[in-house]
Parts: structure tokens; sequence; C-alpha cells
């Protein structure tokens, strides 16, 4: 079994205590490239790495990524809000199948019959 052919995708994070993070580690690029995964970390480990957990590359002291709502970089990011924004389009058009004023109307037409 040669050794170096198995690839160990652990998360590379060691706590204060000196144990080793558990999780399932996601491939991280340094460079900026996707050829050979430089390190191995968890979605929250990523982070803190300076990895963007979307995409696996480094975006370490990137203001704009540091501080993101979804700590995602840029990229990442805006695939996101791309996403959010069909998510609400389908729930615009859901709203639009089931028009909640019909209930009134209901209302309305069985209460006139009572009155007086
Ligand atoms: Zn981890
Ligand atoms: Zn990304």
């Amino acid at each position: 079994m040669a050794a170096e052919s198995r690839v160990d995708t652990r998360c590379g994070h060691v706590f204060e205590n000196g144990k080793r993070c558990e999780q399932e580690g996601n491939p991280c690029y340094l460079g900026g490239s996707y050829e050979e995964p430089d390190e191995y970390f968890c979605g929250k480990h990523q982070f803190e790495q300076g990895y963007c957990p979307g995409c696996g590359l480094f975006y370490g002291g990137i203001e704009s990524f540091e501080f993101s709502d979804h700590h995602l970089c840029d990229n990442c990011e805006s695939e996101i809000q791309v996403e959010l924004e069909r998510e609400d389009a389908l729930m615009d058009e859901t709203y639009a199948t089931y028009p909640f004023d019909c209930e009134d109307d209901w209302t309305r037409e069985a209460l006139g019959t009572d009155v007086c």
C-alpha cells in the first residue's frame, strides 16, 4: 500500500488542545488555481483559514470576503444573491397562483346575506 497515493482529506485544523478537527475537509487552493489542493479544511475552518467555503480559493485578508454576509468570496456571494432572487421570484409566482383576496370576497358575500 503506497502511502503517497492515499490523500488525507480530513480537515487540517488543529485545536488548542492539540486535537485535530474530525470533520471531512474540502479541498483548499492557495494559489488561485484548481490544480492540486494545498490543504483540506471543513466548512467552518476553511473560512477561518482564509479560504472561501464556496469555491475553496484563498481570499484571506480581503475585507469583502472576511466581512461578507455569508462568509463567501465576491464570486460565491453574488451567486448566492442570484439564487435568493430566484427564490423570491418563485414565491411571487406561488402567491400569484393563489390570490388571497378570494377569501375576502367569500366572507363579504356570506356576511351580506346575514345582515338585517
Ligand atoms: Zn475543521
Ligand atoms: Zn468563493
